[in-house]
């Protein structure tokens, strides 16, 4: 059974357990969760790892980082520095989204030594094999498609994306408008590539029974895929982008009643004032499930700073109830991210979820309460260790040298919090008496 069919019959697993604790939330609402699909515990049967966590509604903002290789770049061990990295830092899952190399011997790596839940897009393995064979990507066939998708799921893949909401019709859509950037989903346009090719409906689409059948046997969580997420802002929210969304509503009721568990991907490209509504519209059309969002990126101006650019969107969106958020590298758009864009990427995408996490959650801001206290203090030891960088804070310090070790090189001599400490420190009773 999985997950969500125990949650149905009443049945408290330890999973459920686990992340109620780290959540600090009541069992009976991660069951309850479970079972109305607000909430999804993405873990694989064949997978143990020991940091366990919930999706969804009510729960702490969560972050992935996605890593992998290319197939211009491929080196097995770098990647899994950055698995190693990203957790280090914070990351709450990583996707392994290889298309270089021997992609079943990384992605085995990498479910080997994750501690966190992993995803994958198997859509990537049919296309790596048709190319591997010497033929096109649309020339996959669909058994390499469905195989692919086995593949992953017996590997010990947690989640997994699937591209299952774009259709010929979407695609006619697509055309019709003449959108400015087609599509930029890799599995987007291997699909479409595949429907035009072979003038067929999207496999994954047509053959959705099957996979639910195969995802259910191991308890993977379906991330169903947003292939067309807007590449730019000028594309946003448009007709394709919603009539996709749509589809993956009737699928996520289609998953759920066979005791599957989804996630619905979202975009990409969105202008802050468009943020709220997508993150409705998704609710709306899907039923509450996990909204998992990548970025969303506010502006199109930026490479070399779209972490920046994307924690922006990603505050915005998870204030407004998307729950789980893809980050974005400094790399973006550029190239495949270095150790330093991954670490860079997870703490940007940290701080928009601990952003939004404060006016969701009313512990949230224990932490800032934490740190706004240690700053008064001056207590610089204890701001390093409740920073969410402490490594950048500790390099930051020891590179500057104020004369007086209590305060920093910003003000000085003339620094408030030192300056008002003798007027203030525990004694307001004093300072009402000097200003009567
Ligand atoms: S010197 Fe200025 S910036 Fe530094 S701790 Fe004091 S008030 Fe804050």
């Amino acid at each position: 059974m999985t997950q969500r069919e125990k949650a149905l019959q009443n049945i408290i697993t330890e999973e459920m357990k686990k992340v109620a604790e780290y959540e600090k939330v009541s069992v009976e609402f991660i069951l309850n969760g479970l079972k109305n699909g607000t909430i999804a515990i993405p873990k694989n049967k064949r997978h143990n790892f020991s940091d366990i966590r919930g999706v969804g509604q009510g729960l702490w903002t969560k972050v992935n980082a996605n890593i992998g290789t290319s197939s211009d770049m491929i080196d097995y061990d770098y990647e899994l520095k950055k698995l190693k990295i990203a957790i280090e830092v914070g990351a709450d899952a990583v996707m392994d989204l290889s298309t270089g190399g021997d992609i079943d011997k990384m992605r085995r790596a990498v479910v080997k030594n994750s501690s966190v839940p992993v995803g994958t897009v198997p859509i990537y393995q049919a296309a790596v094999t048709a190319v591997e064979n010497g033929r096109s990507i649309p020339d996959m066939t669909e058994k390499e498609i469905l195989a692919g998708i086995f593949k992953h799921i017996t590997d010990g893949v947690d989640f997994i994306t699937i591209h299952a909401g774009v259709t010929r019709e979407v695609i006619r859509q697509l055309v019709l408008q003449k959108r400015q950037d087609l599509i930029v989903s890799r599995g987007g346009w291997f699909l479409t590539g595949w429907m035009l090719k072979n003038r067929k409906e999207n496999p994954i689409y047509t053959h959705f029974d099957e996979i639910l059948d195969m995802a259910k046997q191991y308890d993977v969580t379906l991330s169903l895929g947003d292939g067309l997420r807007p590449g730019c802002i000028n594309d946003s929210t448009d007709k394709p982008q919603i009539m996709e969304l749509m589809i993956l509503g009737e699928l996520t009721k289609k998953a759920w009643s066979k005791g599957v568990q989804v996630m619905i991907e979202g975009p990409g490209h969105i202008p802050i004032d468009e943020i709220k509504t997508n993150v409705q519209i998704e609710k709306k059309l899907c039923n509450n499930a996990p909204f998992y969002i990548l970025g969303p990126v506010v502006t199109d101006i930026a490479p070399g700073y779209d972490h920046i650019t994307s924690a922006i969107g990603g505050a915005i969106a998870a204030a407004e109830g998307a729950d789980f958020l893809c980050y974005v590298t400094p790399a973006e758009h550029i190239r495949l991210p270095s150790l330093e864009d991954v670490r860079e990427g997870v703490i940007a995408t940290r701080i928009a979820a601990h952003s939004a996490d404060i006016v969701k959650r009313s512990d949230a801001k224990k932490w800032d309460i934490k740190m706004a206290d240690a700053r008064i203090n001056l207590d610089w030891k204890k701001m390093e260790s409740l920073s969410i960088d402490p490594k950048k804070f500790n390099k930051m310090r020891s590179e500057s040298s104020p004369d007086d070790s209590d305060v920093c090189t910003m003000c000085g001599k003339f620094c408030s919090m030192k300056g008002l400490k003798p007027y203030l420190t525990g004694k307001y009773g004093d300072v009402l008496e000097m200003l009567k």
